[in-house]
Order: structure tokens, then C-alpha cells, then sequence
């Protein structure tokens, strides 16, 4: 990303980001429809997603299960969606039989929104079955899919599982700096986009379709994040879209297991929705997670994720997405089994990271293949 400053109308300019688009394409699995770059973060593309495809007094189907969902379905509020909004515990997922319920019975609904990842909570929702839900009910609502915490870390299918606008933002998956943000729009949504009148002029589809077919944008765009995208995916077709999803499975499960071996448990309720790029822990009982968390930062200079609004001081998290390997998560569970017996846990030193060893050393295969971009990282 440091490169000298560009001329973003240059002749030359498409040759960077012409491709960009197209990789892009193939990490959203979007071959139909077509991707935007925003330089805003996740929330950006949220606005855009809305404001480019409905219209004032739509009515729209939401869930609320961590602060993410929250944060969009109150976005959708007060932009003037009539929402429909079905609350479920934190540490749940997308309520796929409400789902249901709903669109059987209102034939009204034009949007029905999920978060993949809840980041928050640690839970991920199966977007497939989101899609089939509002195929046998015969619904023509658009879908939009919250990727932020998922794209280019675990599997996401948006032409597959017919997700209409999916958002992402760069500093997840895509390991880059905050501040630019991604949406995956399909055909459908860029039909929806001609005859919706919301107001929008910076995050418009239209200007931007316009310049971005030939390299350009319709306003200055951040070329040094441009120049970090471009490395961002050569590092994830390196080693592999499978490969990357592989390994995020196995960083997270020996997580898991770690944190199993300590006699906690997830913020997860069920199996069926343990994320695999973050894991958020329960404290024991009269154990503060904000006090595990200062502990972890300013004993250790480890930057645990706090538990937000509804489970602060009872959650702290790990995050194990993007440019990571199985050592790594080594040390976040070596630090938080000291944090947390600082703070007043009953755990036994050693044991979360011993679980995960144990675990990392039946799944860790490779031995003569290139260690490639999550080799000798430290
Ligand atoms: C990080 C994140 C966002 C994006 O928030 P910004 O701070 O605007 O980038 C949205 N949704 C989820 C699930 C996230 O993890």
C-alpha cells in the first residue's frame, strides 16, 4: 500500500483496478451480477445495499441476535423501512422457522436481511437455508446477507445461495486496513435498483456502474487500499479460497477445544452456529469479561474482542480470521488462560492450550509443502 501518489484518472489507472473487480467477483462466487468498492467501512455498504434497491415504507424482515444485527436493523429503521424485526437470544442464530412463519403469511415483504456472521456472538447462520426458506414460500423479496465478519474466511456462495446484495468490509477476511468496504449485488438487485426511490448520491449504483466499467471511479478513490486489495487477494488465490476456509476451520476448532478444556463454554448456544473466525467466551460466574480483557492488554499486549452491549462483562472474544496459523491461536489461548485466572477464574494453566495442541498436531498435515503466505508469521 505504500506507493507513491497516483493519478486516479491516468490512462493506466484500469490496469489496476479492472481486475480487481473481477477477482472480487470470484471471491463473492458473484458471476451474474457485479461487485462495488466504497471507501467507507462495513456500515457504508449496509447504507448502500438499502438505499440503491427499496423504497421508503418497505417492509422488510430482520432478526436481532448480536450487536451487528442490531446495529443494521436500527440502520434500517431510520432510513424509513417498515421493519419487521424478530428478536432471539444472543448466542442464536438467523430464526429460519419465524422466517417462515412470516413470509407465508405477508406477501408484502421485499426484503429479508441476515447476518452471516454474527461477530458479536460468534454464531453463523446458514444463508442457503435462508434462501430455500423464502423459495418455499415463494417470496420475490431481495436478500441481503451481512459478510463482513465471513467473506474470504469461510464458504459464501452469493450466486448459490441467490443472496442479492452482500456486503463486506476490508478489514476482516480481506486483512486490509479499516475504510473501504465492498458490496456483491446481484442481477436481480441491479434490476430492483431502476425503479427505487430512495435518495443516495455518494453510494449510487448508477454513477458508480458508470465509471467502474471503464477502471474509474466517480470520485477519488483510496488507490493506497486499492494497491492493499490487490495483495489481499493474490494472498488468498496463493494459497487457496478451500485452503483458506480449511485452515479457518482448524485454527477455530482447536480454539474451541481450548477453551472447551477450561470448562467454559461459547456464547454459542448450539453446535450448529460456532463461527469459525471468532469465538466468544463465557466467563465463569463473579468473573468480569471487560476485566479479562484489560488484563489481557495491558499484562499480556493481547487485544481481546470485548463483549458488546447485551453480553458485555460476561463475553470477551478471539478473533481467528484472516492472516493467522495455529501458533498464533496458541498464544491467545496461552494469554487468556492467564487473564482469566487473574481475574479470578478457576482454570488450569496450560490445559486449554495442551487441548488445542493436541488437536493442531492430528489436523496439521502438511510438512514438505511451502509454508506460503502463513508461514514464519510470529
Ligand atoms: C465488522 C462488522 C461490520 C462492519 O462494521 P464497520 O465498523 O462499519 O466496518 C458489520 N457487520 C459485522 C458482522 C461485522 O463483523
Amino acid at each position: 500500500m505504500n506507493v507513491p501518489m497516483q493519478d486516479h484518472r491516468a490512462p493506466d489507472f484500469p490496469e489496476l483496478t479492472l481486475p480487481l473487480f473481477a477477482d472480487l467477483k470470484k471471491v463473492f462466487a458473484n458471476e451474474t451480477g457485479r461487485v462495488f468498492m466504497y471507501p467507507s467501512s462495513g456500515t457504508g455498504a449496509w447504507e448502500a445495499a438499502i438505499s440503491n434497491t427499496l423504497n421508503r415504507g418497505d417492509r422488510v424482515l430482520m432478526s436481532r441476535f448480536g450487536q451487528f444485527s442490531h446495529l443494521w436493523a436500527a440502520m434500517a429503521r431510520r432510513l424509513g423501512l417498515d421493519v419487521i424485526c424478530i428478536d432471539r437470544e444472543w448466542g442464536e442464530g438467523v430464526p429460519l422457522e419465524d422466517y417462515a412463519r412470516h413470509l407465508a403469511e405477508d406477501k408484502t415483504i421485499k426484503g429479508v436481511f441476515a447476518c452471516h456472521n454474527e461477530t458479536a456472538t460468534g454464531v453463523t447462520s446458514n444463508i442457503a437455508s435462508v434462501r430455500r426458506v423464502m423459495d418455499e414460500a415463494g417470496s420475490d423479496a431481495l436478500l441481503f446477507v451481512d459478510a463482513v465478519s465471513s467473506l474470504a474466511s469461510i464458504p459464501f456462495e452469493q450466486e448459490a445461495w441467490g443472496v442479492d446484495l452482500a456486503v463486506t468490509g476490508s478489514q476482516k477476511g480481506l486483512m486490509m486496513p479499516p475504510g473501504m468496504s465492498m458490496l456483491g449485488v446481484s442481477a436481480k438487485a441491479l434490476e430492483a435498483h431502476k425503479s427505487s426511490t430512495m435518495p443516495r448520491c455518494y453510494f449510487s449504483f448508477e454513477d458508480m456502474r458508470t465509471s467502474n466499467d471503464l477502471g474509474y471511479f466517480p470520485y477519488t478513490p483510496s488507490t493506497p487500499m486499492l494497491h492493499g486489495l490487490r495483495c489481499s487477494l493474490d494472498l488468498l488465490f496463493d494459497e487457496g479460497l478451500p485452503q483458506v476456509f480449511q485452515r479457518h476451520h482448524r485454527l477455530a476448532e482447536g480454539v474451541r477445544r481450548g477453551v472447551n478444556a477450561l470448562g467454559l463454554s461459547l456464547c454459542a448456544l448450539h453446535p450448529q452456529w460456532y463461527s469459525d473466525t471468532v469465538t466468544a467466551i463465557r466467563t465463569p460466574e463473579g468473573v468480569d469479561a471487560a476485566e479479562v480483557c484489560r488484563i489481557g492488554f495491558y499484562r499480556y499486549r493481547t487485544s481481546f474482542g470485548a463483549g458488546l452491549s447485551k453480553v458485555a462483562g460476561t463475553v470477551f472474544r478471539i478473533g481467528h480470521l484472516g492472516h493467522l496459523n495455529e501458533v498464533m491461536c496458541l498464544a491467545a489461548l496461552a494469554s487468556a488462560e492467564m487473564s482469566l485466572a487473574d481475574a479470578g477464574a478457576k482454570v488450569e494453566l496450560g490445559a486449554g492450550v495442551a487441548a488445542a495442541q493436541d488437536y493442531y498436531r492430528s489436523a496439521t498435515t502438511a510438512l514438505e509443502a511451502d509454508p506460503g503466505p502463513q508461514g514464519g508469521a510470529s
